[in-house]
């Protein structure tokens, strides 16, 4: 069967290393995966403030064209080698699905590559990034309580789940659990989210889980998205399982699943 990395980052990513895309394919081609997926972070909504510090968590609108003209390029250029294709990380996010759906439709041949995402959370004071730090992540949950934050992204991803863009949706949800990125480190009593029933919405849904090994590199985690027995649970619902690293450097490519 031929290997996949579905989920890869590139130079277009302001948090990323700033490697060429042609590095990342390179890489695939040296450890065998016969699919690659740039799914770089696509622009953020117009009228959403991004509410990290550096403001760096998607790629610039300018940016975009480039990033389409050269994953085709790398598409032409490796062709009978990687199967190079690109699409976005796009990010669920409530309140802007006006905006996500038209930048969808404007970009639906590269959406059909594309994986839906959530990294921001609606809190009361405002919205949150779950995975920037382990140190802004536990402040925030000494302010309003971790079981809220996974409260906020279950609901989230429940919405997520539910495929809200419909014919331009992205097919593949990402990292389904990246709440738990920090765990190790902070985690409620007893995990208030409803896994399986966000697993029974995806799979009515028709989704692909992007089987995300980059938790395996996160020290308070050091596991795979989704977990072992989440992962289980999404096989015996019928859910397919597509293998990403969410490399934002060429080593990362494959990183915990394809040989070295
Ligand atoms: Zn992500
Ligand atoms: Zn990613």
């Amino acid at each position: 069967m031929t290997s996949i990395d579905g989920h890869v980052h590139s130079p277009y990513c302001p948090h990323g290393t700033g490697a060429a895309m042609e590095e990342y394919v390179k890489e695939a081609e040296r450890k065998g995966i016969g699919i690659l997926v740039f799914t770089e972070h696509a622009p953020l909504p117009e009228g959403f403030t991004d509410p990290v510090p550096e403001k760096d968590s998607a790629m610039k609108p300018e940016n975009v064209r480039a990033y389409l003209e050269e994953g085709a390029r790398l598409r032409r250029e490796y062709a009978g080698r990687v199967d190079v294709r690109c699409g976005f990380e796009v990010d669920y996010i409530e309140g802007y699905e006006e905006e996500t759906r038209r930048f969808l439709e404007n970009h639906s041949e590269a959406a059909a590559h594309s994986i839906l995402s959530v990294h921001f959370i609606k809190l009361p004071d405002g919205w949150f990034c779950l995975d920037y730090s382990a140190d802004a992540f536990e402040e925030k949950a000494e302010e309003v309580g971790v079981e809220h934050l996974y409260e906020a992204y279950g609901l989230a991803m429940e919405r997520a789940a539910g495929k809200p863009f419909g014919e331009v949706n992205p097919p593949v949800l990402g990292h389904l659990n990246l709440i738990h990125k920090f765990r190790r480190r902070i985690r409620p009593k007893t995990d208030p989210v409803n896994w399986t029933g966000i697993l029974e919405k995806a799979a009515a849904s028709g989704y692909v889980l992007d089987f995300n090994h980059a938790g395996l590199r996160k020290p308070d985690y050091r596991e795979t998205y989704p977990e072992p027995w989440i992962a289980e649970e999404a096989e015996r619902l019928g859910l397919k399982l597509q293998t990403g690293s969410d490399a934002h450097s060429p080593e990362d490519v494959g990183s915990g699943f394809a040989k070295e």
